[in-house]
């Protein structure tokens, strides 16, 4: 389904969205669309509202003004989940789910299947999806027992598993190996040039500048959003993350109320 004939209708659209968990909005005035194809990465400070976007792209979240589509329904509707494979951020197999590498990316076919049996094909389409990223070798492996790239790269094969359209990761190489971050990057790389849009959430700045072909750079409003080589020629960065601004470590302040940490309402 991937790449079924040219179209150029835009997988994510947005429209002037604006959203707050309170009376104040923590995004206003974001108009975004994304292309099939795309190579998006989201950059911001601490608090800038990245995760809030990414969940009003997903639908998670509902605009208080505008509207977000995505795969050309309203993001809020949208439900084939298939489409969309989403590698939250530590991606964390919980410690109570002791399942199998091969287990988690069989679940990419549970959408095309329903409560039906895998097929013949089914199990094709997951060791092919194994061998994608690089993890045939560890298919009976507990996910519990991986590294955080290979964690990461399983997460990748159940979205490869399912047929995903779009790939959604927030802060992806958090917790993983320096060793590995390069050919994580490689890894997204290559299924971009396959055809798959990546939209990723990322703290380090050189990682996006090596890898994403455009920036949206966030701070509660969209600071730049254009191709990589215009951001590092901008003065975005500095203007979106203030003077004490750095991506280096990723630990800079919050901007906003409440602060970073705990400060939920
Ligand atoms: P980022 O991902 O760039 O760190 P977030 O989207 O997580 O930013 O947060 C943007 C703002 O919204 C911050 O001020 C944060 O404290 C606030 N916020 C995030 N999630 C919630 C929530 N569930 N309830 C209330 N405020 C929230």
């Amino acid at each position: 389904s991937r790449d079924a004939g040219g179209s150029s209708d835009p997988l994510v659209e947005l429209a002037d969205v604006e959203f707050g968990y309170t009376a104040t909005p923590v995004v206003e005035d974001i108009s975004l669309r994304i292309d099939p194809g795309e190579y998006v990465a989201i950059v911001g400070p601490n608090g800038s509202g990245k995760s809030t976007l990414m969940k009003l792209i997903l639908g998670l979240l509902r605009p208080d003004e505008g509207a977000a589509r995505l795969f050309g329904e309203p993001a809020h509707a949208f439900d084939d989940g298939a489409r969309i494979g989403y590698v939250a951020q530590h991606a964390s197999a919980s410690k109570e789910m002791p399942i199998t590498v091969r287990e988690v990316v069989k679940m990419g076919r549970f959408p095309h299947v329903g409560f039906g049996r895998l097929s013949a094909e089914d199990h094709r389409i997951v060791d092919e999806a194994l061998a994608t990223v690089g993890m045939s070798d560890f298919a009976d492996r507990r996910v519990t027992k991986l590294s955080g790239g290979q964690r990461q790269r399983a997460f990748i094969a159940r979205a490869l598993a399912g047929e995903a359209d779009l790939l959604v990761l927030d802060e992806p190489t958090v917790g993983v190996d320096a060793e590995s971050v390069d050919a994580f990057y490689d890894l997204l790389e290559s299924l971009n040039e396959e055809g798959i849009t990546i939209l990723l959430i990322e703290h380090d700045l050189g990682a996006v500048t090596d890898h994403a072909r455009r920036v949206v750079c966030l701070n509660r409003e969209v600071y730049f959003d254009g191709p990589t080589d215009e951001f590092v020629d901008s003065d975005a960065l500095a203007r979106a993350f203030g003077t004490a601004a750095s991506f280096a470590g990723g630990s800079g302040s919050s901007s906003g109320t409440g602060g970073s940490g705990g400060g939920r309402p």
